[in-house]
């Protein structure tokens, strides 16, 4: 697990938001929360669950939620490649919260974790949850997988494995779709240009970039039909 980078001081005052790169695979996990109540939810928690609540606890925070990018066990723990990785069920184990995904994705993530139905919150995209006194707002971003959605927060966008600062999700994965990659693209598009993108991977030169910078470089947002798209992606 590495240092936590925090952005909540450069971007709005009472908002937490830090990015840890974690595990072998160069995922992000996410602390999300509200300065002033100290509450935080973790974004796709999973490698090494103890740190990351050890973390948690030293600074002070209650944990009141984890929020699912997408069901694959590099991101919420689970079986993967022979081996188990750990994710939300020990999660639920050490510090037992609500888990926030989206309603097409909640199959996919009890299968892999192993984790109750009844700690599950199935949402929607456009729906809101908020965190001590931070807005997080769900938005469906299907392509990578059917229920991949992104999280709003303030002017920050934590993306999962839909976008990347130089790419996108992988769309060859049972479940994905490119079709439906291209138009989460361009519903990402239409966000301003001074939102951090916070993405799932640590994949690029760079941690983080915005979303203009990102427009201007990431090939993936500039292809404007789906016959282009179709050609670039190889379909
Ligand atoms: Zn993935």
């Amino acid at each position: 697990m590495s240092e936590a980078t925090s952005f909540g001081g450069d971007y709005e005052n009472d908002l937490i938001i830090e990015q840890i790169e974690i595990g072998p695979m160069q995922n992000f996990t996410y602390i999300v929360g509200c300065k002033s109540t100290r509450e935080v939810v973790v974004v796709d928690p999973a490698w090494d669950i103890e740190q990351l609540v050890g973390h948690i606890n030293e600074r002070d925070y209650k944990l009141t939620g984890a929020l699912v990018t997408h069901y694959h066990p590099d991101h919420i723990g689970g079986s993967y490649g022979g081996n188990q990785i750990p994710g939300l069920a020990e999660l639920m184990a050490l510090n037992p919260v609500r888990v926030y995904a989206h309603k097409e994705e909640a199959a996919g993530v009890l299968k892999v974790t192993g984790i109750e139905k009844s700690d599950l919150a199935e949402v929607s995209s456009g729906e809101k949850l908020k965190v001590g006194d931070v807005e997080v707002e769900f938005l469906h971003t299907p392509g990578h997988t059917p229920g991949s959605h992104c999280f709003r927060i303030k002017k920050t966008l934590v993306s999962g494995d839909t976008l990347f600062i130089n790419g996108c999700g992988r769309c060859d994965l049972p479940g994905s779709s490119s079709e439906d990659m291209y138009h989460s693209m361009q519903k990402l598009n239409g966000l301003p240009d001074d939102t951090l993108l916070l993405p799932g991977h640590n994949y690029a030169h760079v941690p983080n970039a915005t979303m203009g910078e990102t427009k201007k470089t990431n090939v993936h947002l500039r292809v404007d039909s789906m016959k282009t798209w179709k050609m670039f992606m190889g379909d």
